[in-house]
């Protein structure tokens, strides 16, 4: 039986897997015990039916104030619970859970930075890590993948696309790929141009036509970062050149991506739009189990699937990430923390969507890249990036702050 800890259970990759690993209680199909949660204080309410459900030892909120306020609506349900879970907060509490000592897989479905030092420390144990938050390959994977090696430790990936990669390679090396096909819908704004995009509200941002997913992913996918975002964490989970990752722009997001081998046959997955499937996978790797919850794809009913070039002067941020992706330095940790905190800036409708890319890019013009930087290095170089972003939009008060 698998043991899992979940970082950012109430968010939504957190809430479909425990979906998933409730559904699999209830058909036997395979068992996954919940040993720990870490969350925000933004939905105690659904923390405290996730642990009614699932009786984890471990649960972590940010600070002591949410912490305290878990307690004491535990406390007044009392009745209701079999167990009682210890209750810790902060970056410690985030690791604890991370390396509880019973727990084998790891979800990391935290957003941003934040996932980075709680995953290390798992990698550091040798776990296996089922990885949604992709910013901690993006900051952090000239450091995470070579103690990925030294720890004997497993990413497996839940982005639907680097799973998709990740099965398409299953037994192949990256010797044997001429490239890979990163595919991405293009988000809401695919066929708006420049101006129309320049002052577009969150509200419009945040519809996505093919996927629900969080806030600040959701505006990554309209301004494209994304898929930038995804090709970083790619050249690294991979370990292949930004020059053999291709980007595609695929409106119906049916194939999830795709690898073309050496010999020129590409393989690629396809699959409902439904982040269920690759947190199922990822959570039962190296096991294919039976799910009943994804509606499946019918080829039949698939009328067309159409595959265009992604533009880069309407999508900036695209460019810089695929800019970065190419250094292999520091620049990639300032691309990140600069987003995180110009994404915040936005959806508080503190800068328009224009002034994303704008400001990212002074960011990063702004930093003298480092080669070798260790973990530290890279936390110093992300508080500098935010703090730089923040004197940029001229408020230092952004909630993004860790
Ligand atoms: P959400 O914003 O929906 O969820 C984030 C989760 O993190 C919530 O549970 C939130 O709690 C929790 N959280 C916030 N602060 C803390 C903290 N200090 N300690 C512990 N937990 C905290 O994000 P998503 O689920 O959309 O994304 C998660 C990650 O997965 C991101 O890196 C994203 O890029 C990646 N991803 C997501 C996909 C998707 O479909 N959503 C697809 C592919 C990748 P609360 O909200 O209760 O305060």
């Amino acid at each position: 039986m698998k043991k899992i800890a979940i970082l950012g259970s109430t968010g939504s990759i957190g809430r479909q897997a425990l979906e998933i690993i409730a559904s699999m209680q209830e058909s036997f199909a395979g068992s996954i015990e919940v040993k720990a949660l870490a969350a925000g204080a933004g939905n105690l309410d659904l923390l405290c039916e996730q642990i009614r459900l699932f009786s984890p030892e471990l649960v972590s909120l940010p600070d002591d104030k949410s912490a305290r306020q878990l307690m004491e609506i535990l406390a007044a349900k009392a009745g209701t619970f079999t167990g009682k879970p210890e209750i810790v907060y902060g970056q410690a509490g985030l690791v604890a859970c991370a390396t509880h000592r019973d727990v084998d897989t790891v979800l990391t479905a935290v957003v941003g930075m934040l996932g980075l030092v709680p995953t290390a420390c798992a990698i550091k144990q040798g776990k296996t890590i089922a990885l949604a938050n992709k910013e901690t390959l993006v900051a952090g994977g000239s450091v995470i993948m070579p103690m990925v090696k030294q720890f004997g430790a497993t990413i497996v990936p839940v982005d639907s696309e680097h799973s998709a990669i990740f099965q398409s390679m299953h037994g192949f090396s990256t010797k044997d790929i001429r490239q890979i096909w990163l595919t991405g819908s293009g988000g809401p704004f695919r066929t708006k141009t420049r101006e129309e995009m320049e002052d577009a509200p969150p509200e419009a941002a945040l519809k996505h036509p093919n996927w629900s997913m969080g806030r600040k992913i959701t505006i990554d996918s309209a301004t494209m970062m994304n898929k930038g975002l995804e090709i970083i964490e790619a050249r690294w989970l991979f370990d292949i050149e930004e020059s053999r990752i291709r980007v595609v722009v695929h409106p119906q997001s049916i194939l999830h991506s795709a690898v073309e081998f050496v010999d020129g046959s590409i393989v690629g997955q396809m699959g409902v739009p439904d982040m269920r499937l690759p947190i199922h996978l990822a959570l039962n790797w190296p096991r294919r189990v039976v799910q009943e919850k994804v509606p499946k794809l019918d080829l039949t009913k698939l009328a067309t699937l159409t595959f265009e070039e992604p533009d880069f002067k309407r999508f900036p941020c695209l460019r810089l990430a695929k800019q970065v992706a190419a250094q292999d330095d520091s620049s990639a940790c300032v691309l990140n923390a600069a987003n995180e905190i110009l994404v915040e800036a936005y959806l508080e409708k503190k800068i328009r969507f224009g002034e994303i890319a704008h400001f990212i890019e002074a960011v990063l013009d702004k930093h003298k890249p480092e080669t070798n930087a260790s973990l530290d290095d890279l936390i110093q170089i992300d508080l500098w990036a935010r703090s730089s972003a923040r004197e940029l939009i001229g408020d230092s008060k952004l909630a993004l702050a860790r």
